[in-house]
């Protein structure tokens, strides 16, 4: 059985006092580490007093990118090592605004991958379709095709360990979420691929995530998915009251 996990990606939004109090709120009424796994991936301003409000909790802290180099002359960029000392323990990686926004590439997320694992980081690797590859059936060869590049070079026990999240790029933000049945449909597919890459073994331990508007109105049909282990959210993440309602769902899943 695998372990739901449930993620809340704050983007760049909220303050310092915000952050606090949403983590001093959550950390009381967390459900069971043993049913789920509960994650904030919190702007780097916030990390390291997030890991203090939530220590000793079962509520772990995550960034939302990082280099891929442990140190280095990179202006402005925060590295694996750096997060780790911390005591950040995820790393959201080749989310579909770095990839938009900011360059990031498959093979850069590649990178990035490798180097979370070998610095002791848990990556959470985003892929995902744009509308139109999707009007024009390429969701498939798309998805499956950024997960073999994204995961090249890693062990089989690495990939066992590593989160996959689905994002179709067009659910994001938007409202529109992906039919639970197209959902699972794509999490099996990348399932399947894992599957080829490394073996049956892995593909059942991986963790694959759907995201894209989830909220706590529609994570529980998700959640009862076969291939859906768990959700990475935004903006229903960032009220207290909504993150717990979704890790209820994961719990209870
Ligand atoms: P959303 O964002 O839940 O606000 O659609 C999801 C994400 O970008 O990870």
């Amino acid at each position: 059985m695998r372990k739901p996990i449930i993620a809340g990606n704050w983007k760049m939004y909220k303050n310092a006092s915000e952050a606090t109090s949403f983590v001093e709120e959550v950390k009381t009424a967390l459900p069971s580490a043993e049913k789920v796994d509960a994650v904030i991936c919190a702007p780097a301003l916030f990390l390291q007093s997030l890991v203090k409000t939530a220590e000793n909790t079962d509520l772990r802290i995550g960034a939302q990118t990082m280099h891929e180099e442990k140190e280095g002359a990179f202006t402005g960029e925060i590295s694996p090592t750096q997060l780790k000392d911390l005591g950040v323990e995820y790393v959201i990686i080749g989310h579909s605004e770095r990839r938009q926004y900011f360059n990031e590439t498959d093979q850069s997320a590649n990178k990035k991958v490798v180097s979370a694992f070998g610095n002791g980081l848990v990556p959470i690797l985003c892929v995902g379709e744009t509308l139109e590859q999707r009007e024009n059936g390429e969701t498939g060869s798309v998805v499956e095709a950024q997960v073999e590049k994204g995961v090249a070079q890693l062990s089989a026990d690495q990939a066992a360990g590593l989160v996959i999240a689905y994002e179709p790029i067009w659910a994001i933000g938007t409202g529109k979420t992906a039919t639970a049945d197209d959902a699972n449909e794509v999490c099996g597919l990348i399932r399947k691929k894992i599957s080829s890459l490394f073996n049956s073994e892995t593909a059942d331990a991986i963790r694959i995530q759907y995201g894209g508007s989830v909220k706590p109105a529609n994570i529980e049909e998700l959640m009862n998915m076969e291939h859906i282990d768990g959700a990475l959210v935004g903006g229903a993440s960032l009220e207290a009251e909504s993150f717990l309602k979704l890790l209820e769902a994961g719990a209870n899943a």
